[in-house]
């Protein structure tokens, strides 16, 4: 049956970087059958909200889902939960996408524009997996209110099931095993009934589900230092959702600009995955052609190899990108002066 991309380009430089993306996937795997709808602001100009219930479910009947990126100054006045945000927190939820992956590897030819020094970033090869959907940004009670005292207090809760630690780490053990073979477990076990919980569970299921992975744990805030200490240390490194919030930005930075840098989200096997460049929609440079395409691109890739089982085609969109940017291509924030569509055309000259 022929696989379905769903495109999703968004606001702002989202479609300007998701077109290019656009032309890397008909190149490389032609057969795919394109769809795209709207989301974030330019839904809600059109629909009246940031995701309508036919794109939800569109999503959900796509192979994958290629976003841009949602959000810009003229939905500000929105209510929060008819944000454009809003509908990027639907759809994560709607698909049930529980595992982020963030790699930060550094391009040799980019070396030089990490805020780390050369030897300690050349080479580098992470993949940060974060649980998405759990953790103390969904966890209940939370709210603003006045205790028994009359002072008035703010609170979240951190609460994980076991069968929610269970699945990710098992996403993370089994890409660990495609990869050095190493899992690095991160929580506050020190100071956090939750945390000794997640280190328990992970412990326990790599027991039953960790052959060939060596699993080690270490503090969150250990390894805030580390990373930017001696980051080649780590493979893999598994994090719950404020940890895995916090460490993969300090991690990404490690390698360059904001431009550059994919994620994927995955729920269950069968079901699409959800693939989105870091960045925002840009709103300073939205419209000027200026954008870098490459964290599109690499989204594209990490579709292609995650849920639509083309590693070829992957391998092929992540060489030509390591070669375009060794051949010196680079948009303005990699400190050069090509536009969004010659960066994408210096790719596909290496293709
Ligand atoms: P941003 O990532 O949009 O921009 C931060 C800075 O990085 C800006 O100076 C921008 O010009 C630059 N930048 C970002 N992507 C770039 C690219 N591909 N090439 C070159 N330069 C690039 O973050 P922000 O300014 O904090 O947020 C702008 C809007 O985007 C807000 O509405 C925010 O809510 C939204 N946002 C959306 C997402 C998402 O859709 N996943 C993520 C972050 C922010």
């Amino acid at each position: 049956m022929k696989q379905t991309l769903l495109l999703l380009p968004g606001d702002g430089i989202g479609p300007e970087v998701i077109a290019e993306a656009l032309r890397i996937c008909q190149l490389v795997a032609p057969d795919i059958a394109v769809e795209e709808a709207l989301v974030g602001g330019a839904s809600i100009d059109r629909h009246g909200v940031p995701l309508t219930d036919e794109t939800l479910e569109r999503a959900s009947k796509a192979d994958a889902i290629l976003l841009g990126a949602v959000g810009g100054p003229k939905w500000q006045g929105v209510a929060r939960q008819n944000r454009p945000e809003a509908g990027l927190l639907g759809l994560r939820k709607g698909l049930d996408v529980f595992a982020n992956l963030r790699p930060a590897y550094c391009f040799s030819s980019l070396v030089d524009a990490s805020s780390l020094k050369r030897d300690r970033v050349e080479g580098l090869d992470i993949m940060i997996v974060r649980e998405l959907t759990s953790g103390v940004y969904f966890g209940q009670p939370r709210g603003v209110d006045t205790d028994e005292n009359g002072n008035r207090r703010g609170y979240d809760t951190s609460v994980y099931t076991a069968p929610e630690i269970e699945r990710v780490a098992r996403v993370a053990l089994e890409i660990a095993r495609g990869r050095d073979g190493r899992v690095c477990s991160v929580d506050k076990a020190n100071v956090m009934e939750s945390g000794q919980f997640w280190r328990d569970e992970v412990t326990t299921v790599h027991q039953t589900h960790g052959e060939g992975v060596e699993l080690s744990h270490m503090l969150a805030d250990s390894c805030a230092m580390e990373l930017v200490r001696e980051p080649k240390q780590f493979d893999v490194i598994l994090a719950d959702n404020l940890f895995g919030d916090l460490l993969s930005d300090a991690a990404a930075m490690l390698t360059g600009s904001i431009g550059m840098l994919p994620s994927a989200s995955l729920g269950t096997e069968g079901t699409p995955g959800l693939f989105e460049p870091v960045h925002g929609s840009a709103p300073d440079i939205a419209g000027k052609g200026i954008a870098n395409p490459c964290a599109a691109i690499l989204s594209l890739e990490m579709a292609l190899r995650w849920s639509l089982a083309r590693p070829d085609a992957a391998d092929r969109v992540m060489g030509a990108v390591a070669r375009a940017l060794e051949a010196g291509a680079r948009t303005s924030d990699l400190g050069g002066t090509l536009s969004t569509t010659a960066m994408a055309d210096a790719i596909i000259d290496c293709l």
